[in-house]
């Protein structure tokens, strides 16, 4: 099982802002299941909290070369490098106290925030974590910049990084990354500028808390005044940068990343299209308005000539994609009128947690018996694996299903699903079904 973390203990630390020089301290608390990361200005009136969400951004050409955050008139600048170590050690839930407006630069790398949290030790939470599974391609460009998220049984990136500049031409790597390879390959990477630049983002107000040790400074000549600690250390911190910025996504993700030349502004536009996508696909997202996103939809009558289940046994109102074989959704509007509230129970009426699973176990059967070969085939059970119940359904509630088939074979299926009531997760499960011909039953 892979549950949520967040840290066991307190931890801080302090140190200049890389750009705009204000010194600041930054302390770790625990966070909550399902509560994300939250920054706390505790140096402002009522100190106001700001989550780690791609809606708090603050608009990129108000603080460049950085990825900030801000509401209202309460700012929180470079978070970047603190938000990738979050994401390589696969921190969900996490306060960070802060008495001034930018997270310390420190070396200009997350190795100081990887020791703070390994100090404060690594706690795991009593809940799963919720993936964002890239299904299909999902892109975002710029002039002479791209990055696509491909479907990928993991998290994997993999960078090309070409800049003008005799030590910073074509740079290429790609990585499979998890706690162990992040911290190896990733986190030592300090930020860097070229020579030529740095006075004038210096003018501009940008990187007034840098210096020659916290950041790598190519001149004609190499890195002025330091030692790179890896040949490609600049790509290394592009990667770093980027894994910062997805986390504004707000959960962990399964995908391949492909960036070219990709910086902030467009990390940020790749994680917003990320989020149109999710609403679209239901998973987290809306089923009021829904528009199927591939296959055809099915109301009442069409699942009659899939499924054998009549009332008051059909537990599936209507199907609003269906990739016969493959994936399907489908919805289930609890009312008051449905008659197991009549026994369960009538002074508080909760949706027996067996009746999800049957409902979820009919939007498998008919995303399973809808190819023809499968027509007129019933699905019994034979296994239930992983079943977690997270919420409780009460009437009123939208039920979603969304489904995806495992191996189909001739007589059996496996099938997993999630359902959905408002977008949170409210019972997930795996489904092993024997399929038989009806004379055979
Ligand atoms: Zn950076």
């Amino acid at each position: 099982m892979d549950n949520q973390k967040t840290i066991a203990q307190e931890a801080s630390l302090e140190g200049i802002g890389l750009h705009t020089g204000n010194k600041a301290k930054i302390v770790f608390k625990p966070g909550q299941v399902d509560s994300g990361i939250n920054f706390v200005r505790v140096d402002l009136p009522g100190s106001p909290v700001i989550k780690a969400a791609v809606e708090n951004v603050s608009v990129q050409a108000k603080s460049p070369r950085r990825t900030s955050l801000g509401k209202g008139s309460a700012e929180i600048h470079t978070i970047e490098h603190l938000m990738s170590v979050l994401f390589g050690l696969g921190i969900d839930n996490l306060i960070i106290e802060i008495n001034n407006n930018e997270i310390p630069g420190m070396d200009g790398s997350g190795l100081d925030f990887i020791q703070a949290i390994k100090n404060a030790g690594i706690k795991e939470l009593d809940s799963p974590r919720n993936y964002f599974v890239v299904r299909e391609p999902i892109y975002a460009e710029e002039e002479n910049a791209s990055l696509v998220v491909l479907p990928f049984d993991g998290f994997k990136v993999s960078y090309t990084l070409n800049y003008e500049h005799t030590f910073l031409k074509l740079q290429f790597k790609s990585l499979i990354i998890d706690g162990v390879s992040f911290e190896s390959e990733i986190a030592a990477a300090r930020t860097f500028c070229l020579e030529d630049e740095a006075q004038e983002l210096q003018q501009q107000g940008v990187g007034l808390g840098a210096n020659y040790d916290n950041t790598l400074v190519f001149g004609k000549a190499g890195v002025i005044k330091n030692r790179l600690r890896f040949e490609d250390e600049c790509i290394r911190h592009k990667m770093l940068d980027l894994l910062g910025d997805l986390n504004l996504l707000g959960q962990p993700i399964k995908g391949h990343i492909i960036a070219l030349r990709s910086g902030h502004a467009l990390n940020l536009k790749l994680v917003k299209k990320i989020l149109q996508q999710k609403q679209k696909t239901i998973s987290g997202g809306i089923a009021i308005g829904y528009q199927p996103v591939m296959g055809q939809r099915l109301e009442a009558v069409d699942i009659m000539k899939i499924l054998p289940h009549r009332d008051p046994f059909l537990f599936v109102d209507r199907i609003l994609e269906l990739q016969p074989g493959k994936r399907a959704v489908g919805i289930k509007n609890v009312t008051i009128n449905d008659y197991f509230f009549k026994g369960h129970f009538p002074q508080r009426p909760v949706m027996p947690g067996v009746l999800m699973l049957e409902a979820m176990a009919q939007v498998g059967g008919i995303m399973m018996l809808s190819p023809d070969e499968n027509r007129g085939k019933l699905a019994f059970f034979m296994a239930i694996n992983n079943v977690k119940f997270r919420k409780t359904v009460v009437p009123g509630d939208q039920l979603v299903f969304e489904v995806f088939a495992g191996k189909i074979k001739s007589k059996t299926g496996q099938v997993s699903g999630k359902a959905y009531v408002d977008g949170k997760v409210v019972v997930e499960a795996d489904f092993m079904f024997a399929l038989a011909e009806t004379n055979e039953s």
